[in-house]
């Protein structure tokens, strides 16, 4: 059966008449607008938000599409792509019916947001190297497999899927696969975006949370055909993204240069990581990383993690996660942050206590 976008999405979504925002309605010349209920007279901290946001993200969308070279009307925004990936799973499974496939250890949000919608998970694993297994994944898929999350780089991994994997993926399942490109900008490889108009039933997210540095701002992208996007559009909420959100979006677009000075510098900070952690005895293993994040085996992740706490440094314990046994996630700091970090770690093999 070939890819059939109609087929797979939920009837009731199909038929869903969605909420007609007053903005929307109204898209004229006025200047006295009594159609939306706001507050003529403003904020009491007098600022100037009484007026609903832009349903539509029209600047923000004409912007990116500029910069990224995606028609404006492949570009879904979404409060954090967390919003994406809880939107694709309303468009495309039926409680109670419908499954998603995800390859662990990955994201933690595919599942939740699954769960959630009461949505059936499938879990592939990913191979020993953290590769994406395509043969393992096309073969557990069901008439019921409505959706693939892969990610690439990967969390909490770090390394990228090989693209003929994610490729193959792609183009032999006949439902959606969403590629998840959260630390794409960290990576060497490529993103899909490229792939998109091959590819009706790819879906790639982005995110401005991380090498964007705009996590407080919750705001995230999803790049598909227009159709994947229409439907995301009828069930997102009209006014899913505040108006200060899109302004310091449109406005951070402006300093690619600090942009890309942020990223190199992140990349250099896990090339200090990456080279001076394996000198100590209890670090078993660093993965490679192509985030702004490693992964790292230990002796004793736990024991290691409540040393680090006591020292004010929190990183993220990833012991209880298949095939991440032993091992902490650590997030690039700054030049400072991270020499602290080296020297809590330098205290801790001196110290008797592992
Ligand atoms: C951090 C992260 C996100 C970002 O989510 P937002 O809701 O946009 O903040 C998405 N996917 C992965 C894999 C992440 O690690």
């Amino acid at each position: 059966m070939a890819f059939d976008l109609e087929n797979l999405v939920r009837d009731n979504i199909k038929h869903l008449v969605p909420y007609s925002s007053a903005r929307s309605e109204f898209g004229g010349e006025a200047s006295i607008f009594l159609d939306a209920n706001e507050n003529a007279f403003g904020s009491p901290i007098g600022n100037d938000l009484s007026r609903y946001p832009d349903p539509n993200q029209s600047d923000l969308k004409e912007r990116l599409s500029q910069i990224i070279g995606v028609a404006r009307k492949q570009i879904f925004v979404g409060n954090g792509s967390d919003e994406a990936i809880d939107l694709l799973i309303r468009v495309f499974c039926r409680p109670g019916v419908d499954e998603i496939l995800i390859c662990p250890p990955t994201y933690g949000m595919y599942e939740i947001a699954a769960a959630t919608n009461d949505v059936a998970v499938r879990r592939i694993p990913l191979t020993e190297k953290f590769d994406l297994d395509a043969k393992a994944t096309l073969g557990a898929t069901t008439n019921v497999t409505k959706i693939i999350f892969v990610c690439s780089p990967n969390n909490p991994t770090g390394n990228s899927l090989s693209r003929r994997a994610v490729l193959d993926v792609v183009h032999e399942f006949d439902g959606i696969v969403v590629v998840d490109e959260a630390y794409i900008h960290y990576a060497t490889e490529r993103s899909f975006v490229e792939e998109l108009d091959a590819n009706p039933n790819l879906v790639i997210l982005q995110t401005f949370s991380k090498a964007w540095g705009l996590a407080g701002l919750r705001v995230g992208l999803a790049f598909a055909s227009t159709q994947i996007v229409e439907y995301l559009n009828k069930v997102k909420p009209p006014y899913n993204i505040g108006r200060i959100a899109q302004d310091l979006t449109v406005k951070a677009l402006d300093f690619r240069e600090n942009f890309n000075k942020n990223i190199a510098e992140t990349i250099r900070g896990r090339e200090f990581l990456a080279n001076n952690l394996p000198r100590f005895r209890f670090v078993k293993n660093v993965y490679p990383s192509d985030a702004n994040f490693l992964l790292v085996k230990v002796s004793d992740a736990g024991g290691l993690y409540k040393v680090l706490l006591d020292e004010k440094i929190v990183v993220r314990n990833r012991n209880n996660v298949t095939l991440c046994e032993g091992c902490l996630r650590i997030t690039v700091g700054t030049s400072e942050e991270n020499r602290a970090l080296m020297q809590a770690l330098e205290k801790y093999e001196t110290s008797s206590i592992y």
